[in-house]
């Protein structure tokens, strides 16, 4: 055993277990995995693209959301080249209601760069993968195990959790020390063989048992080698995170159309939340819609896309929430005074054509209730 450490935080990091234990949870793992694992489709691995794929899907998403997206996205881009290929705009398309769409930006722009720089072959070394866009050291070494079995430690939410009450981390687990900790554990863990495997064993394990509340601890093949168990601390590992304090937003979404049915979308601009996306003008109010004059509603509208609107009237109110925010967005209805052809971020689109456009989740409600208002 190493000797236990400071963190930078001062608590005391816990000492790394032994080869015999070390051993012993490989073989246990394993045998778990191989009677336990979950049929999906990415398993076994399909490949280094598709590995890929799932894996960015997979970030932040539940298993459950990514799996009929996964298969709709390799229809339609099955290889590099074709995604490649595509537009942007189609791609975000195929990606609509998944969220975090900065992932399919830079899936699009990794694949344009494996094209430019690999002639279209997908990189076989970790540093080639760390050099492209969205792929950091989870990602690289999740892809490079799973498909080809190369031997590179992973970690990520479940395996944090998984790993910290394995050795009882009482730190923080997020924390520089903690972090660099934690590495140094699941590069120790991985074995010489099977290492796709074990990866996904670990990652298995933590999302279906290891969880955060109310861990399957009688059904685990780990539990008589695990100390948070075994000290009864497994709800207090990992330390919780404090959670940011929810903050109440007020926004409007105008439906801002022309005589002849179309109806204006904005492109999202970088550093906005949906950047990338089409939306219906949607701006910030500074109080509940009630409150808000159509003054200010007119003047927001068009210095947002350079139109200007008759009054608007309330369609309709969505609640929903992104991040922290809890936000109250009303919906209005308005003629807009210029339907002259626009170009670039701003356009009227007919509501047939709305269906090609990728729109943020609220957006798309907005455009249905369009459809069967029409209906
Ligand atoms: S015994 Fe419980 S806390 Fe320990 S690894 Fe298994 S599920 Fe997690």
């Amino acid at each position: 055993m190493t000797r236990p450490r400071q963190s930078g935080t001062h608590a005391v990091l816990p000492a790394l277990p032994d080869n015999l234990w070390r051993q012993r949870l490989r073989r246990r793992l394993l045998r778990w995995f191989d009677r336990h694992a979950r049929e999906l489709p990415w398993r076994p691995s399909p490949g280094l693209y598709a590995t890929w794929v799932s894996e960015i899907m997979l970030q932040q998403t539940q298993v459950a959301t990514v799996i009929p997206y996964y298969g709709r996205f390799l229809a339609r881009f099955p290889d590099v080249r074709v995604l490649a290929a595509a537009d942007e705009q189609e791609v975000l398309r195929h990606w609509e209601g998944l969220g975090y769409y900065r992932r399919a930006r830079h899936l699009h722009a990794a694949a344009r760069q494996v094209v430019t720089q690999h002639q279209g072959c997908l990189p076989t070394s970790f540093e080639q993968w760390r050099a492209l866009p969205g792929i950091g050291r989870y990602t690289a070494g999740a892809i490079l195990s799973i498909a080809l079995d190369q031997r590179h430690p992973i970690l990520e939410a479940n395996t944090v959790r998984l790993l910290s009450r394995l050795v009882a981390l009482t730190a923080d687990p997020g924390t520089g020390s903690s972090q660099e900790f934690l590495w140094r554990f699941a590069a120790a863990l991985l074995p010489w063989r099977r290492c796709g495997d074990f990866n996904q064993a670990l990652m298995e394990l933590g999302g279906t048992l290891c969880t955060p509340r109310a861990p399957g601890c009688s059904r685990c093949p780990l539990a008589n080698m695990c100390p948070a168990y075994a000290r009864g601390l497994q709800d207090q590992i990992p330390r919780p995170k404090r959670r940011a304090a929810s903050v109440t937003v007020h926004e409007a979404a105008v439906i801002v159309q022309c005589a002849d049915g179309r109806v204006l979308l904005r492109r999202c601009q970088a550093g906005e939340r949906w950047e990338g996306l089409w939306d219906f003008p949607r701006v910030e109010l500074s109080a509940a819609a009630d409150r808000v004059t159509a003054a200010e509603l007119c003047g927001k509208v068009a210095a947002l896309t350079g139109i200007a609107i008759d009054a608007p009237r309330p369609l309709a109110t969505f609640r929903h929430g992104v991040t922290h925010h809890r936000i109250t967005l009303t919906c209005y209805q308005a003629a807009g005074q210029d339907c002259g052809t626009r170009r670039g971020a701003v356009r009227w689109v007919a509501l047939d054509d709305l269906a090609a456009y990728p729109l943020p989740v609220t957006g798309r409600r907005i455009s249905r209730l369009l459809q069967e208002e029409r209906a």
